[in-house]
């Protein structure tokens, strides 16, 4: 063989490292309750930071779930087959107790920890992150059946990835989904037009389709369905407790943009058994326990991608030169890191604080519940819609290397938009916050009182936060998103300036706070002046031993 060329500037590969090495989630775990986690974060941390996860991730993705409908002979059995990497994935994530593994445990904390855990896991990849989501979502809203909540609960905490359909009673540990949207309606549930029929032994029979249910080898399924009462929730199981098959027909698999490890499926339900969850008539309210958890899910997640996308930007920056330097060096890839830095730690600093109030207000906390419901909505708005363009110019920082497959930058992109649309696309979350400040009143002042726990402390921040309280007396609709964006600056904001890096927290004030804010409309364009060195440092990956 000829000797071509020489390969040389070029990162060395970014595996080996610790995910969790990552100064505003570990402070934020243990301010919000959870230091007592911090070891078993590390130790995960370590996994997914290693060759071993990030090849599963990447098989999970390069070769995507597919749907067995049929056997050989024609019987119908409704399967998706997975690669082994997807199961080695979940292993990973139910071992961790990241799916209902904390609605078993009494210690304070717990949710944070579990939070962090997910942030953490996440790097390998975010399909799986789905059904470990939905089976930490409906533990609350399963408990509006109390009987159903004591037997199925137990199982659906337990540590173990117990793979297949058989009867849920049977298996060492299950998951769960969530069947809402149909054809004609996601956000309005109300025109579902799947029906629920009494039974006559306290089961329903379920009759319709719907237009996505994800992860649909899971073992349970909050289904929405309209009963003689009205439109009401529902358990349905994927095997029925005799073992035989619940009538769910598994339609297509969709062909999605990203999220490729994880099957999203057409489903029909042809007299299936299921059983009621909360009263007859209250689907929604119920359902909504569900979706108000998976809601703090797509806020992680998205600072999972953004953490990811920008340790692989500063670690081909710390390495890469162009023009005689590192290009981290370079004033303007600084500005542009240092940027895309400030997002991510805001964005993680608010997941966490969420998890917080989520913790205290699973223990009791009306005035955590209150602040979360608000926070939430604003939060699920604005960072979900800072993940696309942030994935983006992250995925810019490598140059043409960012826009091929094998840097991992494209999948992060592709999964950005997700966060956005379920559980309450953009409009909609937006639309919510502003239901929350119109008909509870709480959780305005519970929302004001996190704020004012800051003020004082940045004349910028203070600035914001007196323009959002003239914004809040008179809401209209058509400013729903101008409004959560506010509120959820205004609470990064405040987080940064109480406990986050004191660079960190400047440079967010200047360019996204205050009258006079500085920064320009895309990444990189922070003021002169940022101390961006500082900043940068924190999210550079080092590689261990
Ligand atoms: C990969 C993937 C997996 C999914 N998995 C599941 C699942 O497991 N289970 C499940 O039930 N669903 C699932 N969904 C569906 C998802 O929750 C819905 O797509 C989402 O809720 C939006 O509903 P829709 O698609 O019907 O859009 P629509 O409701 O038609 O909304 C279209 C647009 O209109 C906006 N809009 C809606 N109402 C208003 C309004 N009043 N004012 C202003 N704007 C409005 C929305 O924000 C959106 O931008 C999944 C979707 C995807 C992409």
């Amino acid at each position: 063989m000829p000797l071509t060329h020489e390969v040389f500037n070029q990162p060395p590969v970014l595996a080996g490292f610790d995910v969790a090495a990552d100064p505003a989630m570990l402070d934020a775990l243990r301010r919000e309750g959870a230091g007592w986690a911090e070891d078993g974060i590390r130790e995960l941390g370590r996994l997914a930071g290693s060759a071993r996860a990030q090849e599963w991730g990447r098989q999970a993705n390069e070769h995507p779930p597919v749907l067995r409908a049929h056997d050989r002979f024609g019987h119908r059995i409704d399967e998706v087959e997975f690669q082994p990497a997807w199961h080695e994935l979940m292993t990973v994530a139910v071992r961790h107790g990241l799916h209902a593994a904390p609605w078993r445990d009494p210690r304070p904390g717990v949710h944070v920890a579990r939070a962090a855990g997910f942030y953490v896991w996440g790097a390998s990849d975010a399909g799986h992150c789905c059904p470990i989501s939905m089976t930490y979502a409906i533990v609350p809203a399963l408990r509006n059946a109390p009987e159903l909540a004591e037997r199925y609960e137990p199982l659906l905490a337990a540590r173990e990835y117990d793979f297949g359909l058989r009867a849920p009673l049977s298996k060492r540990g299950l998951l769960a989904g969530m069947s809402m949207t149909e054809k004609q309606g996601g956000s309005d549930v109300r025109a579902n037009t799947t029906r629920a029929v009494p039974a006559g032994d306290g089961s329903y029979l379920l009759t319709g389709h719907k237009w996505f249910t994800s992860a649909p080898m899971c073992d349970l399924f909050m289904v929405l369905a309209q009963a003689p009462g009205g439109l009401s929730c529902f358990l349905l199981p994927r095997v029925r407790p005799d073992g035989s098959r619940n009538s769910m027909h598994l339609q297509r698999l969709k062909d999605k943009l990203g999220n490729r490890s994880n099957a999203s499926a057409e489903v029909e339900y042809d007299e299936a058994a299921a059983w009621l969850v909360g009263a007859e008539g209250r689907g929604v309210r119920t359902i909504i326990e569900m979706v108000n958890m998976t809601r703090l899910d797509c806020v992680l997640g998205t600072a999972t991608g953004m953490r990811t996308g920008l340790t692989l930007a500063a670690h081909h920056a710390a390495h890469r030169m162009a023009f005689g330097r590192k290009l981290a060096d370079q004033p303007l890839m600084a500005n542009v890191l240092a940027d895309l830095a400030i997002e991510s730690e805001a964005t993680t600093l608010a997941a966490l604080r969420l998890a917080g109030a989520t913790d205290r207000a699973a223990r009791g906390d009306v005035q955590e519940a209150a602040f979360r419901r608000l926070a939430l909505a604003a939060t699920k708005y604005w960072a979900c819609k800072r993940g696309p363009a942030h994935a983006a110019e992250a995925l810019e920082c490598l140059g043409g290397n960012g826009y091929v497959e094998e840097s991992g930058m494209p999948r992060l992109y592709r999964e950005a938009p997700l966060s956005s649309i379920w559980e309450g696309s953009g409009n909609v979350a937006a639309l919510d916050a502003l239901r929350a400040l119109r008909r509870q009143p709480e959780t305005a002042e519970a929302f004001f009182a996190e704020l004012d726990l800051a003020a004082g402390a940045d004349r910028r921040l203070d600035q914001a936060i007196a323009r959002l309280r003239k914004e809040v007396s008179d809401p209209a609709e058509e400013r729903a998103r101008y409004l959560a964006e506010a509120m959820a600056l205004a609470l990064q904001g405040a987080l940064l300036v109480r406990h986050g890096h004191p660079a960190v927290a400047d440079a967010f004030a200047v360019s996204r706070l205050g009258d006079d804010a500085a920064g320009g409309h895309a990444y990189g364009t922070l003021p002169a002046g940022t101390d961006t060195a500082a900043i940068v440092s924190r999210a550079t990956p080092e590689i261990l031993p």
